[in-house]
This record gives structure tokens, sequence and C-alpha cells, in this order.
């Protein structure tokens, strides 16, 4: 088939393994063996784990089991932005009332802190940038919706989020047609597998034993079973987000959502001169399939969206291969944001999928009767909630062998959160399809300026959706 974007990179996992190296891989498990604890999936939810848990008790004897390599999924893909956002706050004031829902936002602004102080106590060069997050809005639509998102982050206790006009906007970022904006303190830049790469050899220092290309079949209590062998350990973690539809029994939990990016090469300072972008926010905007962007360290810009959003009974991409299609839609808002950059080529494009619950809500558990446990379905906000996820693992861990209490992070409402299955197929397919296709022509429609207020395609398809 003809490459539509010559001079494109597509797949290879992602343009971050291709600027800092995919890392030397590691011998895969052995045979039958037991541990402490034993951790499926080797991203940011199961590296912290191992690190949280490892530093609380140091002779715990720990075993990751990664099927291909530590930050193969999502963890090594991503946008780079570690912020705030947690999927399924609002719906967890609804159930737990405002004030749980407040100290877990609370405790996701402390996070954004936690992994910038982590990574620098740890040594880890993950070229952070804490510039915030910039939010705009380029639709009459789209300011109704940032106005009443800046409010209701407000009431959630944010006391330092910014409302900003057009003008004060373009003084951060010239976006063109932006009519206004809202940034957050709570949020940074990112290169996503440099922290990866760095937490999987610090938990390895520590001592934590890491088995790649390994794949897990099948989780039972105190099992997790591979071709190689089985690990045997009272505790097994689950922490493969996107990837869990693949295990046994798995099939209709998470649904692996699709997002895409594009990176484009180095942009020139002549050019940067007319975008501004100095202080590095992460840049989003308020569309229904919304795009999220960041000014990298070496002065590229890696933009994100939806693109062809799932694939039939669950199935993932093959190492970050996306549709020319998607590069096109993507390479569009880019221009369409930034016109001087009709000309800049797109250095690489590649794909990832994230874990989306039915219910749309994030959660963490373990199962004391069993011994087993799960964090994700952070629905594409998973760089720090992850380690609000790891930490809050340990304290279940710790409380439930009798090595600590109930502690502040074990009372957030998203603990022991259970949530139906999604439909079986062809119904999951034809649900997500038609959901992110009228997400998209209500986009088109408000961008054409053919109205004003949010449209109702979009609220139909927050119905369907079930969110
Ligand atoms: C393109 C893209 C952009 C994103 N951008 C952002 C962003 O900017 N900000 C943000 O907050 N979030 C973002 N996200 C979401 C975020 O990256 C994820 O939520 C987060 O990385 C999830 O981490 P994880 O460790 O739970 O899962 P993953 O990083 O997906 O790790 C799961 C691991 O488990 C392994 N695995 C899977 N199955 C098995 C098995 N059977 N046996 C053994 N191992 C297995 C996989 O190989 C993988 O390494 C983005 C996601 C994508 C795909």
């Amino acid at each position: 088939m003809r490459e539509p974007n010559p001079g494109t990179t597509n797949g290879g996992i992602s343009f971050w393994y291709a600027d800092d190296g995919i890392p030397a891989p590691r011998e895969p498990l052995p045979g039958d063996t037991t541990a402490d604890l034993c951790i499926v999936g080797g991203g940011y939810t199961g590296l912290w784990t191992a690190y949280y848990l490892k530093k609380a008790v140091p002779f715990l004897k720990i075993t990751v089991l990664e099927a291909k390599f530590c930050g193969y999924g999502a963890s090594g893909r991503n946008g780079g932005w570690l912020y705030h956002g947690i999927a399924g706050r609002d719906r967890y004031a609804r159930q737990h009332g405002k004030e749980a829902a407040v100290r877990l936002q609370q405790a996701m602004n402390d996070t954004v802190t936690e992994v910038i102080d982590t990574a620098a106590a740890e040594g880890i060069d993950a070229d952070i940038h804490r510039g915030g997050v910039l939010e705009v809005a380029c639709t009459p639509a789209q300011w109704g919706r940032l106005r009443d998102f800046h409010a209701a982050e407000l009431a959630f206790g944010e006391k330092d989020r910014l409302l900003l006009g057009a003008r004060d906007t373009a003084a951060r970022v010239r976006v063109t047609g932006a009519v206004g904006s809202t940034w957050t303190p709570h949020g940074a830049r990112l290169h996503p597998a440099k922290l990866v790469k760095g937490l999987a050899d610090t938990v390895e220092a520590l001592g934590v034993t890491i088995h790649e290309s390994t794949p897990v079949s099948e989780i039972t209590p105190q099992h997790a079973r591979t071709p190689y062998g089985t690990v045997r350990a009272p505790y097994v973690l689950r922490c493969t987000e996107g990837f869990t539809a693949n295990l046994k029994g798995q099939k209709r939990s998470w649904l692996p959502m699709n997002s895409s990016m594009i990176v484009t090469e180095p942009i020139p300072a002549d050019r940067w001169a007319a975008i501004g972008w100095d202080g590095r926010e992460t840049l989003g905007d308020m569309a229904h399939a919304y795009m999220y962007a960041q000014r990298t360290a070496d002065d590229r810009i890696a933009l994100g969206g939806r693109g062809v959003p799932y694939r039939y009974g669950s199935r993932t991409d093959k190492d970050g291969r996306t549709q020319a299609a998607t590069v096109e839609a993507l390479r569009e808002i880019l221009v369409r944001f930034f016109p001087t950059l009709a000309g800049t080529r797109v250095a690489h494009a590649w794909s990832g999928v994230l874990g989306v619950p039915r219910d749309w809500c994030s959660s963490v558990t373990l199962d004391r009767s069993t011994g087993l446990g799960w964090a994700g379905g952070y629905v594409g906000s998973g760089v720090a909630t992850a380690n609000l996820a790891a930490r809050t693992l340990r304290d279940l861990v710790l409380q439930d062998s009798g090595q600590g209490g109930p502690t502040d992070l074990t009372a957030l409402p998203w603990v022991n959160h259970r949530v139906r299955k999604w439909e079986p197929e062809p119904l999951r397919w034809l649900g997500v399809q038609g959901m992110y296709a009228a997400y998209r022509e209500a986009d088109r429609r408000e961008l054409s300026g053919r109205t004003t207020g949010t449209h109702p395609l979009a609220t139909f398809a927050d119905r369907i959706a079930g969110r």
C-alpha cells in the first residue's frame, strides 16, 4: 500500500523509542517459581507498584512479568501529559459524595508533584517540565463547555486555575481561532519512555525481579501462568490496562481504546517565535474528540487524538502502527492550530491502547479473599493516575498482610469499585463506532459555526457511552 505521508515513520512502538532507544531485553521467566507478590504488566502501574512496595518492605520478593518489554504499552507511547485529571471523579462524587471526590482530586494534585519529586530523587531524567496544562476553546460551543469546566474545577477545590480570554491565551500559545482557555499549574510535560525506562531500572536496582518476553495467559488466585512456567504468590496484581482483554476471562472487562499520535520534525526558532509556547504547557482543546499536545524538549510538537477508536473483538495494534487516515487527520489538526506549520514534516506516527471500563471510571482494587488486585481503566489519563494507583495498591497489600492499617489512600472512593462488563460483539464495536462518529460530526458542526452550544449529537453520544 502506498504510504500517503512519505518520510513519516509509522509504528515502531512510538517516536519516544526512536528518540531514546528500545532498552536491552531482560530474561524471560526461566520456569516455575514463587514470590511474595507477582505483578503482571511492566508499565507505569506495575513498575510504580513494585517501586513503592519494595521501598516500604525491602525484603519482599517481587516478580514482574511483562509480555514484551517494560514500557511496550501506553506507558511508552503516551502524550507525556503528567496531569491531575482522573477519569470517574464526577461519578464518584455522585456515588460517594462531593467531599470524597474532592479528596480524590486533592490526591491527584499531589500526585503530579510526587512523580516529579520521585523521578528527581531517583535520578530519572524524563525531560520533565512543569508548565501546567492549557486547554483552549476554538468555537463558541467549546468556549461554553470550557467555562463550565472551569467552574466545575473551582467547585472541586482548585484555587489556582485561570480562565483566560483570547489575548491572554495568545500570550501563552498562539492557536489560530482560540477564543479563550483555562490554565492550571497541576501538570507537566514529560518524555514517556524515559520515565518508564528509568523506573524499570530503578526497581530492578532495588532488587525487584523483572522477566520480559513473558506473556501471562491466565491469572487465578495465587497463580500467574505463562508458557514458560507459573509464578505462585499470595498476591497477584494485574497491571495490564488496555491489554487486559487478552487475558483469559477478561475479554469484556476494559475496552482497549486506541489513541494515536504524530510528532513533527524539530521546529526552527523563527517558527516558534510565531507560535509562542515558551511556557511549554501541555496543550489540549475542548472538542468532543479532543486533541492533546506537548512541545518536546527538542522543540518538536507531539500531538495526539482519537483516530479509529476501537478494533473489532478488542484487538490491539501491531507495534504501534496506525492508519494513514488517522495520521492525516492529526496533521490537519496541527495545521488548523498552527497554519505556519503547513510545510512541516510529520516525522513519526504511532498508536496505542488505553483501558476503558464500562462506566468510564478508573479504579484500584485488592480482593482480600483471593489476593488478586488490579488498577487501571484510566481512560487516557493514566500518566499521573498510575502513580496514585500504585501507592494505593501498596497500602492495600500492606493492610491485608498485617503490615499496615487503613490510610488516606485506601479510603479514597475509587478503591474496590465494581463495574459491569462491556456488551458482547458486535454491540461493543457498533456502540463505540457510533459514539465517535457522533462526536466527530458534533465537532464538525460546532467548528463550522452552525451551532453555538454543544451539539445534541454529542449529548446523544455521551448517553450511548454511559458516561
Ligand atoms: C497514544 C496514547 C497517549 C496517551 N496520552 C496520555 C497523556 O498524555 N497523559 C495521560 O495521563 N495518559 C495518557 N495516556 C494513557 C496512559 O499512557 C496510560 O493510562 C498509562 O500509561 C497506563 O499505564 P499501565 O501501566 O496501566 O498500562 P500500560 O503502559 O499499557 O502497560 C501494560 C503492560 O502490560 C503488558 N502486558 C499486557 N498483557 C500482558 C500479559 N498478558 N502478560 C504480561 N504482560 C502483559 C504490556 O505489554 C504493557 O507493557 C495515553 C495513552 C495512549 C495510548
